[in-house]
Parts: structure tokens; C-alpha cells; sequence
């Protein structure tokens, strides 16, 4: 296996799948589950950091006349319903789970404790951080960065709908070309949108890897630990 330890970002609107009855879907927690489970089993150890997109932006708070940082405290907490959905889909599975919440939960989760988090991924189970980093004002995609950072995990895995990042937007523009790889550097200098910038930046300075693909193609997150090129690889 190319990687020991991976942190996998999984967005809410991605648990929501195709179907617009459901804001979790059952087959898509299904896959992902079994998905993950086949990773475990070759010995990756995988934390996860879960959105909470389908259920509830801060974004969109103010819209609704709810202030901003009060509804940055309701997306985090729709992470943790997120997560505990997951969790639940994974142990179904027959594999050994943790949810850690960045805000304290103590009856349906623990908190997020660093050490502790580590110690659970050297004995194999699947770590789920929920509730981002904790902090209004930040998204999960920042808080997928920090916490791969602080696990020391070797790569941050951002599980999309799309194969890759692209030159231009390939449904508006044909002549839009995928990368297998780009640095850092090229996706400021293009423009390209990976991850918003916070987080890119926490992997750029630390020299963390990024791999955009398509979490939704089955195998695929199998194929990507075991080394082969999937989707588009982002480094130094
Ligand atoms: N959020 C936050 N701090 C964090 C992570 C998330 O305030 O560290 C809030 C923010 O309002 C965000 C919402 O939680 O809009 C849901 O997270 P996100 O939009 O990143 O979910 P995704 O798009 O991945 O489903």
C-alpha cells in the first residue's frame, strides 16, 4: 500500500446521493461504508472528516436572519448527525469506529483529543471527525487539513463527484483538460479551485498532498491507497 495512514474528506452533499428525498441516503452510506471497510482491511489506518453541507451551511444562516456565527455552530453540528450516520454504516460493516467531535458531546461522542485520536487509528478503527475544527468562521475542508496535519496523516483524500481537478469547468468548457498531477503552486497561479484557500494553504505549508477524485466510482478509493494514479495528485 502507497499510503499508511489517509485522511479522507467526504462532504455532506455527498451522503445525500442523487435522490432528492433523502438528505442521507442508505445506498450511498452503504458503498462508502463498504468502500472504506475494504481500505481498513489492507491495513490503512483512516480518519475521516465529514461535511455538513446536505444538512446545514453558516452560509446560509443570514439569509434566514440568524446570525452568522450562530449558524456556523448548526453546520458544525450537522456534521456530527453526518457522522453518526457514517459511523453507524461502518460498524454495520464489521469494522471498529470512533466518532471525536470538536465540540464537546460526551453522549454521542468523544472529544477530539489528539493523542487519543492517533492511539485509535494504530489499532485500527476508523476515525470520524465531526463538528470541523471546532471554530466558526471555518469549513470542513480546513478542518480536513488540521486534522490530517495533527495525525501526521500522509495524504488528505477529497472524495468528489468529479475525476480530478480540471483546467476550466469541463461542462462549460470542452477544452477543459483533468490533471493527473500539479503542484501547489500552479493551482494558485491558475486559479483553479481545489479546496477554499484556508484550507490548501494549511497543506501547502506543510507539505501535505492533496488527491481530488471520484469517491462515487467504485474501487476507486482502493485503487488510489494501493498507489495507482486516480484523479488529480496536488504536492509540493
Ligand atoms: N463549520 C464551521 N467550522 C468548521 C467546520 C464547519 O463553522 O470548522 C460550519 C460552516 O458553517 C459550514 C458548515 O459547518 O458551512 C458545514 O460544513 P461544510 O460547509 O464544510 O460542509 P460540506 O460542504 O463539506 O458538506
Amino acid at each position: 500500500m502507497k499510503y499508511k495512514r489517509i485522511l479522507l474528506k467526504l462532504s455532506g452533499e455527498a451522503l445525500s446521493g442523487d435522490d432528492p428525498q433523502y438528505i442521507i441516503n442508505p445506498e450511498r452510506l452503504e458503498q462508502y461504508a463498504k468502500e472504506i471497510r475494504r481500505v481498513v482491511e489492507s491495513g490503512v489506518q483512516v480518519a475521516i472528516v465529514i461535511g455538513g453541507g446536505n444538512i446545514y451551511r453558516g452560509s446560509e444562516a443570514e439569509r434566514s436572519g440568524i446570525d452568522r456565527v450562530q449558524g456556523d455552530y448548526m453546520g458544525m453540528l450537522a456534521t456530527v448527525i453526518n457522522g453518526m450516520a457514517l459511523q453507524s454504516a461502518i460498524e454495520k460493516q464489521g469494522v471498529y469506529t470512533r466518532l471525536m467531535s470538536g465540540i464537546r458531546m460526551e453522549q454521542v461522542c468523544e472529544p477530539f483529543i489528539r493523542r487519543r485520536a492517533i492511539r485509535h487509528l494504530e489499532k485500527g478503527r476508523v476515525v470520524i471527525f465531526a463538528a470541523g475544527t471546532g471554530n466558526p468562521y471555518f469549513t470542513t475542508d480546513s478542518a480536513a487539513s488540521l486534522r490530517a496535519i495533527e495525525i501526521e496523516a500522509d495524504v488528505v483524500l477529497k472524495g468528489t463527484k468529479v475525476d480530478g481537478v480540471y483546467s476550466a469547468d469541463p461542462k462549460k468548457d470542452v477544452t477543459a483538460v483533468r490533471f493527473t498531477s500539479i503542484t501547489f503552486e500552479e493551482v494558485y497561479a491558475r486559479g483553479l479551485s481545489v479546496m477554499d484557500l484556508t484550507a490548501f494553504t494549511l497543506c501547502k505549508e506543510n507539505n501535505l498532498p492533496i488527491i481530488v477524485f471520484d469517491m462515487n466510482k467504485p474501487g476507486n478509493l482502493y485503487r488510489l491507497v494501493q498507489g495507482e494514479e486516480v484523479g488529480t495528485l496536488i504536492s509540493s
